[in-house]
């Protein structure tokens, strides 16, 4: 048997099995091992039939018997009923939507089995329980009395040898139609084969030993069927640890493959950026200056920038993005008279990129004046998205950008002549070739893949410089692991004269006071958001149309009984495109004053007029995302508010929620984060692509340091990792995985 089989090849899989698994992502015999247990049950009172207190758990051997798998008759639901018995009696079990049971557990079977009592005294049953098969032999003896056993013939219990009795059972992550119990055979079937000793281990023996970490077959016997209480433990370090450590190789390559490559020469960027610093009338941070510094730096380097820019919302990274690109655009390709080199923005959104387009005209608008002597012509800018293309500067109206066809922009894109070039995914289409493109930036670059990603830098016959700019606070160990392949520059600061948002918890008795401070911001002309509660649920469709659903209802609500003197938006991701453009262009010109959003807002639009935000369900966001969505209302020169309405009021989630009322640093409320909910929180794990074991992981920075420095020696000696094969190609599987939202 290989690894890389399909199950189907080694299991018969009834169509529900199927589609389970690959709902959970399983294909082959090394994924059912890598599905670890979520969690341990442990081992029950034991107890014998004679006495079953309802309610409790218990753990009992004897036999099963008198297996039928019947269907309910109302419900159709699927329903396995059959008898445990041990020495002193019997007790009727039963299993639902587990029609297989009877057809694999052989009449008779001695077992042990652990599961809650339900009924009454007189007449208990198990509905659900787990049980496993075990050779009589390794009941120690007393465990259920004298008694010779059962029918089975499983008597002899005397002497026995604790064989395979686990003082924990593993219960596994599961999907409709799979069970806990059907991992816990199939792998065990797998194992007793030999299937986890036919895996190479991808962590060199000098790394596990090292850090005394046991050897893949070990320690995948150690984490479905721990015998010891330290095994599952030591197990899932080392699975952490693997985890962390292909990631990091993953990035060491990245990166090896980054500074192989020539950089496009950027002659002058500091002559340009301080040209263009003059330009505008207010000066940079601190933190702003030395983030330039940063690029122009790379900008000078032995290869291109590979730099990743983390700064708060408001923070001010469009002024870097900005200067950068300045320098850009204003340098010749090398060896030639005319022309410029060029620079792609991609943002997540058509709102943002349609933002950051007029935020850039505005940046090099002030160009043309007596700081770049003479040079008339200004930069043209172009902005491309799924509605359309436009250019700036317009040769109609002065001052103005214009529509433009996409077959113009492509052409113009591809002969040089428009210099930046700002969009949304539209950008990466295959049409679109650039014919300098020496710097590719893109912003809030979580919401993209690594593909997305590679394929802008990849529009470049160079290598481009690149920056990617985030506002999502994560903690350093995350984002160590995730862009342990990018430089870092940290906008710690920001710019002077921002209000300082009040956050305020409010409690259903406040709630009615709270909408009368909303009515006098809006009479005073303000607008307000209000932001539904985030409703999870695992099909990302369903989740959409519900959370849609409840935004829909909460405007209704709102514009009827709350605020009826005011206009009354509605902003939901079920929407198309167009709809959500024109909600947005209302709410900037002010036509509605309260809008209503799911979570979507989170992405930095800009309304300097928007003072309040309200957020519905507050304990079911992380910190850093309120906080995220809280930074939404601090670009305005009024006094903002952000008002948190939590629908339960839990210990945990009232100091959680109060820590967001102290503390304006978004980075270090993702830290807080993960110590008080856990990693699996961060946003929803999915968009990592890490799983639960490595989320873990990501509370150990010592684990992520060491992980990181070998990962990087290795490929360091070695870039393709020709002594390692194994680990060579789990890298190769996990580059390129990272998913966007
Ligand atoms: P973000 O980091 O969230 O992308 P932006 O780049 O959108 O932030 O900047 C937020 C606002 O701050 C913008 O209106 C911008 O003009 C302003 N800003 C940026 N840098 C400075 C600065 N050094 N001084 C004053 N205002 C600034
Ligand atoms: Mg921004």
């Amino acid at each position: 048997m290989s690894p890389e089989d399909p199950m189907a090849k080694h299991f018969r899989l009834i169509h529900a099995q199927t589609t389970a698994l690959r709902k959970l992502g399983l294909v082959t015999i090394r994924d059912l091992l890598y599905h670890f247990p979520a969690r341990y049950e442990a081992q029950g009172s034991d107890a014998s039939t004679r006495e079953l207190i309802p309610g409790t758990k218990v753990t009992m051997y004897g036999t099963l018997s008198k297996l039928k798998a019947k269907k309910l008759w109302k419900s159709r639901r699927a329903i396995t009923e059959g008898w445990f018995e041990d020495a002193t009696g019997r007790v009727k079990c039963m299993w639902f939507n587990q029609p297989y049971i009877a057809s694999y557990v052989a009449e008779g079977s001695f077992v042990r089995l652990a599961g809650t009592v339900g009924g009454n005294e007189k007449s208990p049953y198990i509905a659900n329980p787990e049980f496993e098969v075990v050779p009589p032999g390794s009941v120690p003896s007393g465990l259920f009395g004298k008694a010779s056993g059962s029918s089975a013939g499983g008597g002899s219990a005397s002497g026995g040898k604790l064989v395979s009795l686990h003082s924990v059972l593993p219960v596994y992550p599961e999907s409709r139609g799979i069970t806990s119990l059907w991992f816990y055979h199939a792998i065990r079937r797998m194992c007793e084969k030999g299937a986890h000793k036919a895996i190479a281990d991808p962590i060199p023996e000098v790394v596990r030993s090292k850090y005394h970490l046991p050897d893949l077959s070990t320690a995948l016997v150690w984490i479905h069927t721990p015998e010891k209480d330290n095994h599952a433990e030591a197990a899932r370090k080392r699975f952490a640890f693997e985890e962390i450590f292909i990631m990091q190789i993953a990035r060491a390559q990245e990166r090896a493959l980054n500074d192989s490559q020539a950089p496009f020469l950027i002659s002058n960027g500091e002559t340009y950026a301080k040209q263009f610093l003059t330009s505008i009338n207010f000066p940079p941070t601190r933190a702003q200056s030395r983030a330039i510094a940063d690029i122009l730096k790379d900008f000078g380097g032995a290869h291109p920038m590979a730099r990743l820019l983390e700064g708060d919302v408001g923070s001010g990274k469009t002024l870097v993005a900005a200067a950068a690109a300045y320098a850009v655009v204003h340098s010749r390709p090398a060896g030639r008279k005319s022309g410029t080199l060029q620079v792609a923005y991609m943002a997540p959104t058509e709102i943002l990129a349609t933002q950051h387009f007029q935020s850039f005209i505005e940046y090099f608008s002030s160009e043309g004046g007596s700081a770049s002597g003479g040079q008339a012509t200004s930069t043209k800018i172009a902005l491309i998205t799924g509605s359309g293309c436009w250019k700036f500067p317009s040769k109609v109206t002065r001052g103005k950008p214009t529509a433009i066809s996409r077959a113009q922009l492509l052409k113009w894109v591809e002969n040089g002549e428009i210099a930046m070039v700002v969009g949304t995914h539209a950008l990466i289409q295959k049409s679109i070739k650039f014919q300098n493109l020496a710097l590719a930036i893109v912003d809030e670059q979580h919401r993209f893949g690594t593909a997305q990603r590679r394929a802008l830098a990849k529009k470049s016959a160079a290598a481009p410089h690149f920056l990617s700019m985030t506002a999502t606070p994560i903690p350093r160990t995350l984002a160590l692991t995730l862009y342990g392949d990018l430089d870092i520059s940290v906008l710690d600061e920001l710019p002077p004269g921002r209000a300082k948002v009040t956050t305020r918890i409010i409690k259903k008795e406040q709630r009615a006071e709270a909408y009368e401070d909303v009515r006098r911001e809006l009479k005073m002309g303000r607008q307000a958001f209000v932001v539904c509660p985030r409703i999870e649920e695992p099909d990302p469709e369903k989740m959409s149309a519900l959370q849609a659903k409840s935004a829909k209802a909460e405007a209704r609500r709102l514009q009827k009984d709350v605020f009826p003197e005011f206009k009354v938006g509605l902003l939901h991701g079920a929407m198309t495109q167009k709809e959500k453009d024109s909600c947005m262009k209302d709410f900037v010109s002010g036509k509605v004053q309260v809008l209503v959003a799911t979570s979507v807002v989170e992405v930095g639009i800009n309304v300097p007029n928007a003072t309040v935000m309200m957020i519905e369900g507050a304990e079911r966001f992380g910190l850093a995302q309120l906080h995220q969505l809280r930074g939404r209302v601090m670009r305005s020169s009024h006094p903002p508010y952000c008002f948190l309405l939590p629908e339960t009021f839990g210990q945990v989630s009232s100091k959680r929620l109060r820590a967001l009322e102290k503390s304006d640093d978004g980075f270090k409320l993702a830290e807080a984060d993960l110590e008080t909910r856990g990693a699996g929180d961060l946003f929803g794990r999915r968009q990592w692509g890490i799983t639960d074991i490595g989320m873990e992981a990501l509370k150990n920075p010592r684990l992520i340091q060491a992980a990181r420095e070998e990962a990087f020696a290795l490929v360091r000696e070695n870039p393709e990792l020709e002594k390692y094969p194994e680990l060579a190609a789990r890298a190769a599987s996990v580059s390129g995985s990272m998913h966007s939202e």
